[in-house]
């Protein structure tokens, strides 16, 4: 009697926690059945993508697609978007897009960042995931949003890949696109999971060195060697790199050099790129590579010329807590612990700069074998494959739990906002 008793306590014991745990738990179904439900079309839209293969700022195709995509699940779209007239053309960011869904009442903007353009050989970056992982997460958030507080936000980044200073996100944050963001999610595919966030931060300085020409072999005294004064610049710049940190990177070409070999040239150019794990340090080498072009002149004659960039990439700010959440549904989703592998090598993106004023976790996953490099033809094959498309559908689903989770807990989403700021105040310290 007694063990009866106490079985049926166990079983409405059971039945109020599945109602009390209901809401949360019967949302996050929702959600990944949602884009279980998804896939199957996100996968063509996925395939038409690595097709399309458009180069930056000529993705006209494949934001097309995806606006129809977001529109069809009851997004409101905005195409055309504004963008500082120095940065793009016209003002007009025609390959860019905006979504939007409101959901029950105010609350919290998540935003999701899709990237779509290609390199020469294709999608050999694998941007069409990006842009159909970050499809299927606004499908799954969708699914709940008539129930849930706040915003989604799904922005079209465009022209990533060329590595263009002031394109892409650069532009799209400057014209105001992002504004209301409290946390941004992206993705990219590779060699691994990984939720290794460091980004180089970079920027370039182009110098032109004006000289007087004169006959090389008959008056050189005549004249004021402009080349001089690159070369100079150059070795200069290598003393340099005996007292710099080892993460600092510098690189230079020498677009212009002279002309006949028998006139003195008047005019050469030199181009640097620094980059470092922070920006700090980047901006404090990046000053040294300055005075060493004003020592070119200085020691040469020739007259420098050289304007600060309209725009400098950052490195990325981590946000451990956002990288937590991200990683704690991708093991619930059956990654493994040990799948989670930093990188040996980094670069630099546009992405920094999201990183910089939003709260942003940029989520790694994997389609094909490790050590498969980007930007090879084996990585633009994977990025069309089976395996690669399940890698894809799982960090969709990562995303948008990630993402529901900042919706719906505001300690969670306060804890990614203290960390965010106490990270940026410590960069380069
Ligand atoms: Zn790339």
């Amino acid at each position: 009697m007694k063990r009866r008793t106490s079985v049926a306590v166990v079983a409405i014991l059971a039945v109020l926690l599945l109602f009390t745990a209901g809401p949360a738990g019967a949302d996050q179904k929702k959600i990944t059945a949602a884009i279980d439900e998804a896939s199957k079309s996100c996968r063509g839209v996925s395939q038409q993508i690595w097709e399309f293969k458009e180069p930056g700022l000529q993705e006209f195709k494949s934001s097309a697609l995806l606006k129809e995509e977001l529109a069809k699940l009851g997004y409101k779209v905005t195409g055309d978007l504004k963008a500082p007239e120095d940065l793009v053309k016209d003002g007009v960011s025609k390959t860019a897009f905006k979504a939007e869904m409101t959901g029950k009442g105010p609350g919290p903007t998540v935003t999701l960042m899709l990237e779509y353009d290609a390199l020469a050989n294709g999608h050999a970056c694998g941007h069409n995931l990006i842009a159909t992982s970050g499809l299927m997460a606004a499908a799954g958030l969708a699914k709940i949003m008539k129930d849930t507080p706040g915003r989604v936000l799904v922005i079209g980044t465009p022209d990533e890949e060329r590595g263009s200073l002031g394109a892409g996100k650069v532009a799209l944050l400057e014209g105001g696109h992002f504004e209301g963001s409290d946390v941004v999610f992206i993705t990219h595919a590779g060699d691994r999971w990984s939720m290794d966030q460091r980004l180089l931060a970079m920027k370039r300085a182009n110098f032109t060195f004006k000289g007087k020409s004169s006959h090389a072999a008959a008056a050189p005294h005549k004249g004021v060697n402009a080349l001089r004064g690159v070369l100079l610049t150059f070795t200069c710049v290598d003393n340099l790199r005996e007292h710099l940190r080892q993460d600092v990177r510098i690189h230079g070409v020498i677009p212009k050099g002279g002309g006949p070999v028998n006139i003195v040239p008047d005019l050469a150019q030199a181009e640097f790129a620094c980059r470092a794990l922070d920006t700090a340090t980047m901006e404090n080498a990046y000053a040294k590579i300055v005075n060493c072009a004003k020592a070119g002149e200085l020691g040469t004659g020739a007259t420098l010329e050289f304007k600060e960039p309209r725009v400098a990439l950052t490195a990325a700010i981590v946000v451990q807590p956002l990288t937590e959440a991200v990683q704690s549904n991708l093991k619930t989703l059956g990654i493994a612990a040990n799948e989670f592998k930093d990188f040996d090598e980094l670069a630099s993106s546009d992405l920094g700069m999201v990183s910089y004023t939003y709260p942003t976790v940029n989520v790694w996953f994997k389609i094909a074998p490790e050590g498969t490099a980007l930007h090879t033809d084996a990585m633009r094959e994977a990025a069309n494959s089976d395996d690669g498309w399940k890698a894809a559908v799982v960090t969709g689903k990562a995303v948008a739990l990630s993402a529901y989770e900042m919706l719906t807990k505001p300690e969670k989403l306060k804890a990614v906002q203290e960390s965010f700021k106490a990270a940026k105040a410590k960069e380069g310290k």
